[in-house]
């Protein structure tokens, strides 16, 4: 698809994005895209070492994701601050994804599936989807929801789509990939918490090779795609 000018991407926990479309990302900024990320959690509760903190664990995430974002070249990362596994589709957290697509006025919006069928995927993944989802429309768009943005000076924005990463067999929109697999395998080695010393290459990204081989490239990565009327 083509590259869009400004992109909102709102996932639950660092390395979501890295993991689901970062390929994409990487992409977009080498072609010039502002891209921005908007995470839910700081993913504290990412660890299964009996020592370890929820307090530590998000302090080290939050670097991790800061470390990822920048191998891509996204411009800014702002976290919710909600703990991990208590996300809910909040009129908060609703408030808190339009106020800062009124912010950044995004073309697009990438999150997660939120209605995945072929796999279970965990229930932070689906409210942060259906909530950015709705944040899209008509939230963001309509002047009298959420009207103490007015006041802060944000103006209604209409974005273009949305698109959804993850768990979906239905695919719209595909990106090529194959020539930034560096790039994102660079950006996912930054979760060092989450990957230790797990090899990662271009070998291990079968989704990213299957995908491909349906969109007739190297390696892709696929979105369902919902449009909103201008
Ligand atoms: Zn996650």
């Amino acid at each position: 698809m083509e590259t869009p000018g400004i992109v909102l991407v709102v996932f639950a926990h660092p390395d979501d994005a890295e993991f689901g479309c970062c390929g994409t990302i990487a992409k977009w900024c080498k072609d010039g895209a502002e891209v921005h990320y908007l995470v839910a959690t700081y993913g504290d509760k990412g660890s299964q070492d009996p020592d370890m903190l929820p307090e530590r664990m998000a302090i080290i995430r939050e670097a991790e994701q800061r470390a990822a974002a920048a191998v891509l070249g996204v411009k800014s990362v702002e976290f919710m601050g909600y703990p991990d596994g208590e996300v809910e589709p909040s009129r908060e957290m609703l408030g808190k994804i339009v106020r800062r697509i009124r912010q950044v006025k995004p073309d697009v919006l990438l999150t997660m599936e939120p209605h995945p069928r072929l796999t279970h995927s965990h229930r932070d993944h689906r409210m942060v989807g259906l909530t950015a989802e709705d944040a899209c429309f008509p939230y963001c768009r309509d002047r009298l929801h959420f009207p103490e943005h007015l006041r802060e000076g944000l103006e209604p924005h209409k974005v273009g789509a949305v698109l959804f990463f993850g768990g979906s067999d239905e695919h719209h929109e595909f990106v090529d990939i194959s020539d930034v697999m560096d790039t994102k395998i660079a950006a996912i080695k930054k979760h060092a918490s989450q990957v230790g010393t797990r090899e990662i290459g271009p070998q291990q990204f079968e989704r990213a090779k299957e995908i491909g081989k349906k969109f007739g490239v190297q390696y892709a990565e696929a979105f369902r795609k919902i449009e909103f009327r201008r």
